[in-house]
């Protein structure tokens, strides 16, 4: 099966206290495509301008992403710039360019519409109601939000809750949706308002994945000793979540969907590792399932 990918696709400009760099790939589509296409195939929906550098189509094109919904529209490609503190979970945007994303609407090719899997990664609420909508039947729909539509646009977001399976967001994010402190309160408000299942990324601690009737899993995060650039975390996190599950192909359960978490926490953990997409353009098959079986190996004790 394959999976269906929208957000955005941008040039960012990342500083962390240690670097700076600039005009890098970023973007929730482009971290959430590449980590998908580990596992299945991909169908990209997302718009850039002429200034996006070929290289960047290129790595799309060696990693087999569909770009037949990938638009190249004139003007600047969506821009955006943040820095990290030391304490790296903590980031502040430093500037945002919409650039051609201001009149974007996405229209999907007929290959597309009936893509099993969508991921709507993190853009506006509207837009991820607008592919939906071309969407025929999807099986499992994957949201990804952030605290930006949260604040501007929380009705759209409730609206799109209603219509998706799977809600990803990071646990500050979940206690601003629900205003509850405690995440397993926040996330039965969250199911109560639509997804039958909860993601909450908890950065460098792991996730908590909340289903039916009482379901939990607590994945844990890998214990990486550097961390270099935090950014996409999420969207690799949602991406390899998604690939895993098309590639999968069964009816989508608790149990896949716990591998599939532990999936897309083994490609977050690679993402951080270096800067933009760069870890993500050498990872190998191989890597990843190591790593993955230092996961399961991670989360195992005896009975005593
Ligand atoms: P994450 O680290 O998972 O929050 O994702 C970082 C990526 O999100 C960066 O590569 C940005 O280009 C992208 N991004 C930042 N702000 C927005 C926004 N408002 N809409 C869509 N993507 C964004």
């Amino acid at each position: 099966m394959s999976v269906l990918v929208v957000g955005s696709i941008a040039l960012d400009d990342i500083k962390t206290p240690l670097e700076e760099h600039r005009e890098l790939l970023g973007g929730s589509a482009s971290y959430g495509c590449v980590a998908a296409s580990f596992y299945s195939p991909v169908n990209l929906v997302g718009i850039v301008g002429e200034d996006f550098p070929n290289e960047h189509v290129e790595l799309f094109k060696r990693r087999d992403v569909d770009l037949a919904g990938l638009q190249i529209a004139p003007g600047k490609t969506f821009r955006w710039s943040g820095e990290y503190m030391w304490d790296l979970n903590i980031r502040e945007t430093r500037s945002v360019e919409l650039n051609v994303f201001e009149h974007f609407t996405p229209a999907l090719p007929e290959a597309y519409r009936d893509t099993p899997i969508v991921l709507l990664a993190n853009i506006a609420p509207d837009l991820q109601h607008h592919v939906l909508d071309q969407v025929r039947i999807p099986r499992f729909v994957i949201a990804d939000t952030m605290d930006l539509w949260i604040n501007i646009a929380r009705r759209r977001l409730v609206e799109l809750l209603a219509r998706v399976h799977l809600l990803i967001l990071n646990d500050g994010e979940a206690r601003q949706l629900t205003g509850e402190t405690s995440l397993i309160k926040a996330a039965r408000k969250l199911r109560d308002m639509g997804p039958q299942y909860v993601a909450v990324k908890k950065g460098e601690h792991g996730c908590l994945l909340f289903g039916e009737d009482g379901q939990f899993f607590s994945c844990p995060a890998y214990p990486l000793e550097d961390i270099h650039d935090p950014t996409g975390a999420g969207d690799t996190f949602a991406g390899g979540l998604a690939g895993y599950l098309a590639r999968d192909g069964a009816e989508v359960e608790f149990s896949a969907l716990r591998r599939a978490v532990v999936h897309g926490s083994v490609l977050a953990s690679y993402n951080v590792e270096a800067f933009s997409l760069e870890r993500l353009k050498t990872v190998t098959s191989t890597q990843i399932a190591e790593r993955y079986e230092m996961f399961r190996r991670l989360s195992q004790f005896d009975a005593g």
